[in-house]
């Protein structure tokens, strides 16, 4: 690969703020494919090339649980090629060598949205941003900063804390890019206190197919079009946001309810008085008994429950004020801190299938009740066990989650447990909820969209991307396999007349589903993996969500996600499937500090260094290893700041530095 290996020519000296800067440099796939050999020959500055299959392999899927079978008949998943632009004028060339080669060009972020908004539907070049990941400045007088898009929320207010400062509003993901949730939901914590996301960028930097890099600020008529655009209108690679002091003191309440009626009603009283809370947010009966199973107890009451959290003393008092006269106990602080701390774990109880499918959509809080008793009642007729959030927001509706667990592991569950969604969806839809996100999975309801959000859409896609280069094939309408008819297929045309269909007929759809699929939910501690198969089941269980992407201090160093714990349970499914894979993917797969820091970030708390040690076996016996090539990289990564970052941070507990064992093959 000309100048975009591993090493120097991933940060060139024009980059601004290289991660790291010395000698190491790990072996290099020959570039591979006629696009990427062309892009390859422009000798783009500040860019990374990715075209062997193995790593272009893990930028076929994102988090969404859909059964890979699916999604291969359907689409074309796999990137022709993939890009790691360092700077805005990278992603400006990328962009202008895809509209001139008329290949679709599908900006990605960390890939954590679970609706396949990042994935190819038939092929094209991937722009992988995580690695535009600079805070560029923090303005603690103003209240704002300047970043990059591919920075992650939680590194972003990790350093907005050494100011004293922090995020207005973030996703559940804090892991995710700041670019993925401007261009997906822009709902999440603290949405009830400071509102759509929008609210708080001030202005935002996108780059074009024809080039251009342009920021938008509040009054340009695009602006607004950009938030929700699922990287329809170009890529945004820069943007100033306003940022808020910390809270000296929060506080999080819990507080239970015979019935969901109670809970609402609470809730809105809650809304609409001088507490002014920073979230609430609804949590069902079913997810405590979850709990309580993954915590050996009964630590929870099985109610139904509100979860709020207050900032400040006087917010504090307040809160107490309103609580008083309704006669409700609030449970013990530490089960309210419990819960809160759990809002960036939402993903925990997957590992009962494992896996997690379910529907999310946004609905008006007067039909809340509504939407809450049909889905159950749907549910309990297709024999699944809901699991129900709703997260109230600032103008009057709330964003419903309404999840179940599956077995990701046996495809005809897993199949029928995925069409069980939709149906949920679509009857949501019916009775008013609008979809959260479209991205491929979501496409059958991309009629219930907002009219005006679509209007404003188009006409922004048609003043900035008239020849369609940005994610085609995706939003307004879907193409894939055969022709596009794997895409048409999937259209509202065909799929709401099934769905209506299947709802009207539901004695006979459920009772065909249940006699297809079988849950046993799985019980929980079967100890450490030793086994391909136990390797197996640790990749399975895995949410692909991409939260150890961030703090994994090999892949900071070398940018190739085959070396994080997602990247190398990726390719342990693809060993177990029996595909061949390169030694020098062998080789990369290596890479690794045995810093446990994947394992402190998990989403579904997976033995992962048990795990990679099962794995670099495996790999051992098909391919060798390198120790040379371990040990400079082991002695190389210890030296590197990012990894005294991490330990800063506190993120490395296995690994004392200096001669550490684990990847050595000690
Ligand atoms: C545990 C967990 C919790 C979550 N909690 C929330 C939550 O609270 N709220 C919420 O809204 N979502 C949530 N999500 C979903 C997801 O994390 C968010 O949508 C997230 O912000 C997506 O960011 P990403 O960087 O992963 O984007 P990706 O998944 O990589 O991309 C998503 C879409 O954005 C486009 N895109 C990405 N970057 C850019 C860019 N720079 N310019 C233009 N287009 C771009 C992609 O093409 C794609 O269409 C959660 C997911 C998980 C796994
Ligand atoms: S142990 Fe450390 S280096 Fe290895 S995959 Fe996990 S985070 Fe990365
Ligand atoms: S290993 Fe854990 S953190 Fe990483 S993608 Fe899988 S579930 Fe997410």
């Amino acid at each position: 690969m000309d100048d975009a290996g591993v090493g120097r020519a991933i940060y060139p000296d024009a980059a601004p703020s290289p991660p790291v800067q010395n000698g190491f440099s790990a072996k290099e796939e020959a570039i591979q494919g006629s696009l990427a050999r062309e892009l390859a020959s422009l000798g783009i500055k500040d860019l990374r090339i990715v075209s062997a299959s193995g790593e272009r392999m893990l930028y076929s899927r994102d988090q969404s649980d859909i059964p890979r079978f699916l999604r291969e008949i359907m689409f074309n998943a796999s990137p022709d090629v993939v890009v790691q632009p360092y700077s805005r004028e990278a992603v400006s060339a990328v962009l202008r060598f895809a509209a001139s080669k008329r290949v679709t060009a599908i900006p990605r972020g960390s890939a954590s949205s679970p609706f396949g908004g990042s994935v190819p539907v038939a092929g094209g070049i991937v722009v992988d941003l995580s690695s535009m990941n600079k805070i560029l400045k923090i303005d603690p007088e103003k209240g704002e900063a300047r970043v990059e898009t591919g920075v992650r929320w939680a590194d972003f207010d990790q350093e907005l804390e050494k100011k004293g400062l922090t995020l207005n509003s973030s996703p559940s993901s804090k892991f995710s890019t700041v670019g993925g949730w401007i261009a997906t939901g822009g709902l999440g914590l603290n949405s009830f206190s400071k509102g759509h996301l929008s609210r708080s960028v001030l202005s935002l930097e996108l780059v074009t197919p024809d080039g251009s890099i342009r920021e938008l600020s509040r009054l340009d008529p695009e602006f607004q079009a950009v938030f929700g655009s699922e990287g329809q209108l170009g890529i945004v690679t820069g943007v100033t946001i306003s940022v808020r002091s910390k809270p000296r003191r929060t506080k999080p309440h819990l507080v239970f309810f015979d019935d969901f009626r109670s809970a609402f009603v609470f809730a809105r009283a809650l809304a609409g008085s001088a507490v002014h809370p920073s979230h609430i947010v609804f949590e069902s009966s079913s997810k405590f008994s979850l709990i309580n199973r993954m915590l050996g107890k009964d630590h929870f009451p099985v109610k139904e429950a509100i979860l709020v959290n207050v900032e400040g003393e006087a917010a504090e008092q307040t809160f107490q004020a309103f609580l008083r006269p309704t006669g409700l106990k609030e449970e013990k602080e530490y089960l309210a801190r419990y819960m809160w701390n759990e809002r960036y774990f939402p993903m925990k109880v997957r590992k009962f299938g494992p896996g997690l499918l379910g529907s999310e959509v946004v609905v008006p809080l007067d039909i809340l009740p509504d939407a809450i008793e049909k889905s159950m009642a749907l549910c309990c007729e297709l024999g699944l066990r809901p699991l129900f959030e709703v997260h109230f927001l600032d103008d009057g509706r709330g964003l419903l989650l309404c999840f179940y667990v599956t077995d990701q592991g046996n495809v005809l569950t897993y199949t029928m447990d995925a069409v069980k969604s939709m149906l949920i969806t679509s009857r949501l839809i019916q009775i008013g909820a609008k979809p959260y996100s479209i991205g491929v999975w979501f496409y059958p309801f991309s009629d219930a969209e907002e009219k005006d959000r679509v209007q404003r859409l188009l006409d922004a896609k048609k003043a900035l991307d008239p020849q369609g280069v940005m994610n085609s094939g995706k939003y307004f309408s879907l193409s894939g396999r055969f022709g596009g008819l794997g895409g048409l297929a999937f259209s509202p045309r065909f799929m709401k007349p099934a769905f209506k269909t299947m709802l009207l007929f539901l004695p006979i759809t459920s009772r065909v589903m249940r006699s297809l699929s079988s849950l046993h939910e799985s019980a929980l501690s079967k100890g450490p993996p030793r086994t391909a198969t136990d390797l197996e089941r640790i990749a399975n269980e895995c949410a692909m969500c991409g939260a150890c992407v961030s703090v994994c201090p090999a892949y900071l160093i070398v940018r190739d996600e085959r070396v994080t714990a997602r990247g190398k349970l990726m390719t342990a499914m693809a060993l177990a499937r029996g595909e061949r894979l390169s030694k020098e993917h062998s080789d990369r797969t290596f890479l690794c500090m045995r810093c446990k820091a994947c394992e402190q970030v998990c989403q579904s708390k997976l033995e992962l260094v048990a795990a990679f040690d099962v794995l670099e076996k495996e790999l051992e016996r098909l391919h060798g290893k390198d120790q040379q090539e371990i040990e400079r990289f082991i002695k190389y990564a210890e030296a590197s700041p990012e990894y005294d970052k991490l330990i800063e941070r506190g993120l490395v507990i296995g690994a004392p530095r200096h001669g550490m064992g684990g990847g050595t093959g000690v």
